[in-house]
């Protein structure tokens, strides 16, 4: 039996991690379908976490030494998929890929959020094949060449940044002419000479053929004007979803209260409306979807199952 459960290895996963086992839990395993570090491994830099600095580092950089520190506790972990939990009485059965079961008197569920698709003609099928979503990772197969990005957010505008290094031009393709992104973070791009910005467009369609993607088809939603851009990749940057997928029943129910996003309710404390589920990180409600919030809320959630299992006792 294990005296906690966390699932999901992200910025929120291993604090909780290693909060729960410094604050003396034996038991506790971190369950996470990759390696553990996260969505921000994606980006290709970090300026907001209070305490490192250092502008030629990746996130992938940056969440290495965590994972030193937060198994150095005692936190074991288990590269597996958790499909499903539920509470069978006092405790949680938690059923991993494949079907073996695990119980635990308490769970932290920190699934985050996953890249949400823009619903473009095209983009599922060259979804790995010229459409990407990761700058870091596919950003220098277009060393010198064109790149196209779709989206008007923060990730948009950090990586079109990143990219600009690399890529002969970035093309921003946005949907309005004002942008969500943080104002020192569309002006950096602005200044860059080869960001390019086409506002009030969507993609249209990309295209291309068997050996992947030759180019996307741009839409001025003022015009109706269709533009067609060869030879470039695709770069989508709409937001996240919300995985929250293990915390519905046999009959696709969730277990806990809910919003209408998908995102789950939980008080100051990370409680949710299971005594003994505790959630943290982007999944839950109002999250501000930073590292350093996720961070906070692992280490809250983890301080009440320490509580809460004192309770218990
Ligand atoms: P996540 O980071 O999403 O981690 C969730 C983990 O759970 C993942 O590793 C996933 O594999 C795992 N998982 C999911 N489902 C299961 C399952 N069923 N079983 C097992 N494991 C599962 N924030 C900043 O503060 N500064 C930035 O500069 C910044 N830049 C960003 C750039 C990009 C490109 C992106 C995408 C995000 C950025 N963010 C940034 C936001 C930040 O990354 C997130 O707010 C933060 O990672 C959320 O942490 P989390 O632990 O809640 O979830
Ligand atoms: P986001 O803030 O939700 O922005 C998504 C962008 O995509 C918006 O500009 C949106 O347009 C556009 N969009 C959404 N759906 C679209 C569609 N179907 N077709 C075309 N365009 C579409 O997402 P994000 O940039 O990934 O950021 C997510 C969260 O992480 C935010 O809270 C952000 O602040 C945070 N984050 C922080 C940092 C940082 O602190 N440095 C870095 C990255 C991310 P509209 O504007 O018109 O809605």
């Amino acid at each position: 039996m294990l005296d906690c459960a966390i699932i999901g290895g992200g910025p929120a996963g291993l604090t909780a991690g290693l909060y729960t086992t410094r604050g003396g839990l034996q038991n506790v395993t971190l369950f996470e379908m990759g390696v553990p570090g996260g969505q921000i491994t994606k980006s290709s830099e970090i300026e907001n976490y209070p305490g490192f600095f250092d502008s030629s580092k990746t996130g992938l950089d940056f969440m290495d030494t965590w994972q030193k520190q937060c198994f150095h506790f005692g936190l074991k972990h288990e590269m597996k998929k958790v499909e499903s939990i539920e509470k069978t009485g006092e405790y949680f059965n938690i059923t991993l890929e494949g079907g073996e079961m695990v119980e635990a008197k308490t769970a932290i569920i920190c699934t985050g959020a996953v890249p949400r698709r823009a619903g473009f003609n095209g983009e599922d099928a060259f979804y790995g094949r010229g459409v990407s979503t990761c700058a870091t990772c596919d950003g220098f197969f277009y060393k010198d060449k064109p790149v196209t990005i779709l989206g008007g957010g923060d990730t948009a505008l950090e990586e079109a940044f990143f990219l600009s290094n690399i890529c002969s031009d970035v093309y921003v393709v946005h949907r309005r002419d004002e942008f969500r992104a943080a104002p020192p973070t569309l002006d950096r791009a602005m200044r860059k000479e080869n960001i390019h910005f086409i506002t009030d467009s969507l993609i249209d369609e990309a295209y291309g053929d068997a050996m992947g993607l030759q180019g996307v088809k741009i839409k001025n939603l003022k015009t109706d004007e269709i533009t067609d851009m060869s030879n470039t990749g695709l770069f989508v940057f709409v937001g996240q979803d919300v995985k929250n997928d293990v915390l519905k029943d046999k009959q696709g129910e969730f277990i806990c209260k809910m919003n209408e996003l998908g995102q789950v309710v939980v008080d100051l404390k990370m409680h949710t409306s299971v005594e003994g589920l505790f959630v943290a990180g982007d999944l839950r409600i109002d999250a501000p979807k930073q590292v350093v919030s996720a961070a906070g809320d692992g280490s809250i959630a983890a301080l009440q199952v320490i509580s809460y299992i004192q309770e218990q006792q």
